[in-house]
């Protein structure tokens, strides 16, 4: 049995890799359940998977579950976290916690030995170097979570990235791909997404392109593939996540239903197919796909991510600090959405210089969060 350990349990991801271990009950088992501060939800999980360790990041909220569940040792806080993690003998770690803060946990994950169940885009995003210098130095895999990231390793079946021509990640557009004036819309609208069920920060990024851009960025990562040779396609249907032309024209897709749970079991398992995945794609599913180019007009959140990346230093995590301040305050109803893309932009302007060192980019990434919301509050 494969021992795993949850960092993000109770969000959406979390949520949907314990349904993927819940159908594999023979194969994984659930080591270590670490949640932010949605304490019912924890206990919910820890009274059905029963795992030897758990932790939340708020620490009352954590010693009151403790006298819940004495068969569980928890721990509270940042640094309980750090703690519950080697405690918990795991061999592979889901790591997704919303934001910056999933860099941290993620890295100790590694430290200990993990390998790594990524669906954090911040972890690749803002410290890509690091984190991959670190898997390197402890041996550790890192499998993406993300339905394109999954596509691509799938699609490139370990084949050199020098036999690449391009690779494609795929877009459904968001909620906003048919309108033509977003100067009005509201969060409720950018929560209506077509094809994807996830979080709400998430699907305004899906709404901007913001999302792709953070994909983009975390493909160059993972992948060692230069900017130059990675697109990004708007596909509304959402069954093609993700496609690699090699050099001598053969293009690979992966095709699937659009379901998170084929993209965790892949991770779990260590990339292998297991039985039990997601239904399959019927024959009207793929009669009928469409493939487009972006309009750079519509969407310059992904314009800006992507020069945020090609740019690389501290940029990137310039670029996702301000986008998930400029996003959390669309959906708070204290800016209209056009503002999301030019607060961001804003930011860009004033990146700071120096190398991409843990420090740097963890008060790079507070001074974007702490002007985008000073730039928010003075409009
Ligand atoms: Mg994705």
């Amino acid at each position: 049995m494969k021992k795993i350990a949850i960092i993000g349990a109770t969000g959406s991801i979390g949520r949907s890799a314990l349904s993927v271990i819940r159908a594999h009950a023979t194969r994984f088992r659930v080591t270590a359940l670490i949640g932010g501060g949605n304490a019912a939800a924890l206990a919910a999980q820890i009274a059905e998977f029963q795992p030897p360790v758990a932790a939340l990041r708020d620490e009352k909220a954590a010693r009151a579950l403790a006298r819940d569940f004495p068969g569980t040792k928890i721990y509270g806080g940042e640094t309980g976290i750090a703690e519950c993690l080697p405690a918990s003998g795991a061999e592979i770690c889901v790591s997704a916690f919303g934001g910056i803060a999933g860099l941290l946990p993620t890295l100790t994950a590694m430290d200990c030995g993990m390998d790594i169940a990524l669906a954090n885009k911040e972890t690749l995003v803002a410290a890509g170097e690091i984190v991959k210098r670190r898997a390197r130095l402890r041996g550790v895999k890192i499998l993406p979570v993300d339905s394109e990231h999954s596509a691509l390793r799938q699609c490139l079946a370990g084949c050199e990235i020098s036999r690449v021509r391009r690779a494609i990640i795929t877009a459904s557009g968001g909620a906003f791909l048919h309108w033509t004036n977003l100067s009005a819309v509201t969060p409720a609208a950018a929560l209506n997404h077509p094809t994807w069920s996830m979080g709400k920060k998430i699907t305004i990024d899906s709404a901007t392109l913001a999302n792709k851009a953070l994909e983009t960025i975390e493909a160059h990562f993972l992948f060692d593939l230069p900017y130059d040779k990675i697109e990004v396609w708007i596909h509304p249907q959402s069954v093609v996540h993700g496609a690699v032309e090699f050099i001598d024209g053969a293009l690979v897709a992966q095709l699937a239903v659009p379901d998170m749970r084929l993209p965790i079991l892949q991770a779990l398992s260590g990339g292998e197919h297991l039985p039990d995945g997601v239904p399959p794609l019927t024959l009207a599913q793929i009669a009928n796909l469409t493939f487009a180019a972006p309009d750079a007009e519509k969407y310059p959140l992904l314009r800006l991510g992507l020069t945020a990346g090609r740019q690389g230093g501290l940029a990137p995590a310039v670029f996702s600090a301000a986008n998930e301040a400029a996003a959390l305050a669309f959906l708070a109803g204290e800016i209209r959405y056009p503002q999301i893309a030019a607060s961001v932009e804003k930011c860009l302007e004033r990146v700071p210089s120096g190398e991409a060192t843990l420090e740097n980019i963890l008060s790079a990434d507070r001074a974007a969060a702490a002007f985008c919301r000073a730039e928010i509050e003075r409009s």
